[in-house]
């Protein structure tokens, strides 16, 4: 517990409902006290009809800022100043900076998922990727390796709301950046095996692999995973699923999703405060 609060510290919030589940203050302020930087992260419960004066509250008491999950990422937009190019075309944002009271709205996921790769040596520049899933988490990645130059970008998903969802962030994807962007329908099992082929990284961004699907993987045939292929999981609980499990066993490079959500915590950290977090230190403490 920090015992040198005073006037000056600047409050960051976190607005999301549920959200008292969340781990967030306890890295955000661990990593806060560590830095010795005058900053304080908490938990608000705010739901989509508290949001407008959440908002309102934030500019009033002048927050540094705020993170925003579930259920107001889409919404949170049409009450901030400025989106990044990622928000304006995922739609989404997860990360509120307040400059002099202009509020800027960035998404930090795919961010994360970058950085992670390039932390493990993974240069993406005009490499191919294929994104198992069209939910928040695949949107955002896509969306940022096509702004960070991946060259192509195959999305499996099932027919589901999600799939209908991420058609027309495909088409702003295609018509404004260089980056060649398809989905195909899951089942299409022949087409999964044919991208995967030439792509240099895999990417499982769906809950298949986690309670209460975990010991699940949406690839089943392992023989699919050429041991060149980098193959990389969203989720983080738990730490090795079946998906990584299956492609540690076909030798390929595998990460999990500790690395995504590390360094897209980095991210904020840097947009609230100017500070690099001490990552190492933060792994360490996560045990
Ligand atoms: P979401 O609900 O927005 O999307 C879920 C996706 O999974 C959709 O594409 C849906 O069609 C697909 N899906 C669900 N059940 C399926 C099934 N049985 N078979 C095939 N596809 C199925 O969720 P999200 O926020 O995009 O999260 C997706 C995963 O990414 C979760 O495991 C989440 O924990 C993880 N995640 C990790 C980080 C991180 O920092 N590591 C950040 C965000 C999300």
């Amino acid at each position: 517990m920090r015992s040198n609060i005073d006037g000056h510290f600047l409050l960051i919030g976190l607005m999301a409902y549920p959200i008292r589940h969340s781990l967030s203050p306890q890295m955000q302020n661990t990593i806060y006290s560590k830095l010795n930087i005058p900053f304080i992260y908490l938990a608000f419960e705010v739901d989509q009809l508290k949001l407008p004066d959440a908002i309102k509250g934030l500019r009033a008491l002048g927050l540094r800022g705020s993170a925003i999950s579930m259920p107001n990422k889409q919404l949170v937009c049409q009450y901030l100043d400025k989106l990044t190019p990622a928000v304006e075309m995922s739609g989404a944002c997860n990360t509120i900076s307040n400059d002099n009271g202009v509020l800027t709205g960035y998404n930090t996921d795919g961010i994360g998922y970058m950085r992670m790769l390039a932390e493990a040596g993974i240069n993406m520049l005009d490499k191919k990727i294929t994104v198992l899933g069209a939910g928040g988490a695949a949107t955002a990645i896509a969306v940022q390796a096509a702004l960070d130059g991946v060259k192509e970008i195959a999305i499996f998903n099932q027919k589901d709301e999600c799939y209908t969802k991420i058609e027309s962030v495909i088409k702003k994807l295609n018509e404004q950046t260089k980056c060649k962007v398809h989905i195909t329908d899951l089942a299409d099992e022949n087409e999964l095996r044919k991208q995967i082929a030439d792509s240099d990284v895999l990417c499982n961004a769906t809950g298949v692999g986690m309670k209460p699907l975990e010991g699940q993987s949406l690839i089943t045939d392992p023989t699919i995973l050429r041991s060149d292929l980098v193959v990389t999981d969203c989720i983080y609980s738990p730490r090795k699923t079946k998906l990584l499990e299956m492609a540690e066993q076909q030798g390929c490079k595998t990460l999990n999703g500790i690395g995504m959500m590390l360094w897209q915590g980095a991210a904020q950290i840097k947009i609230w405060t100017g500070e690099d977090a001490p990552i190492d230190y933060v792994k360490e403490q996560m045990g």
